[in-house]
């Protein structure tokens, strides 16, 4: 299983968005102006999204 968790405070939500851009099995959506996560077992642990947020405030992890 796979573990993904949103820093709510850290993220910029809609004004980022860059790990919804970059996710390739839209795991990480918008919900209005809110990073959701949608099918996370889908995710494949690619660690893009962790690489492109500039503030740290997306984790995946093996659970
Ligand atoms: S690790 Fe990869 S597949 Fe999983 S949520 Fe991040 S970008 Fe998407
Ligand atoms: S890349 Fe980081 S700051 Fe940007 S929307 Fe995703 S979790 Fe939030």
């Amino acid at each position: 299983m796979v573990k993904i968790t949103i820093d709510h405070d850290a993220c910029e939500g809609a004004d980022c968005a860059e790990c919804v851009d970059v996710c390739p099995m839209e795991v990480l959506i918008l919900d209005g102006d809110k990073i959701v996560i949608q099918n996370k077992e889908d995710c494949s642990l690619c660690e893009v999204c962790m690489d492109v947020c500039p503030n740290e405030a997306v984790k995946v992890e093996e659970d």
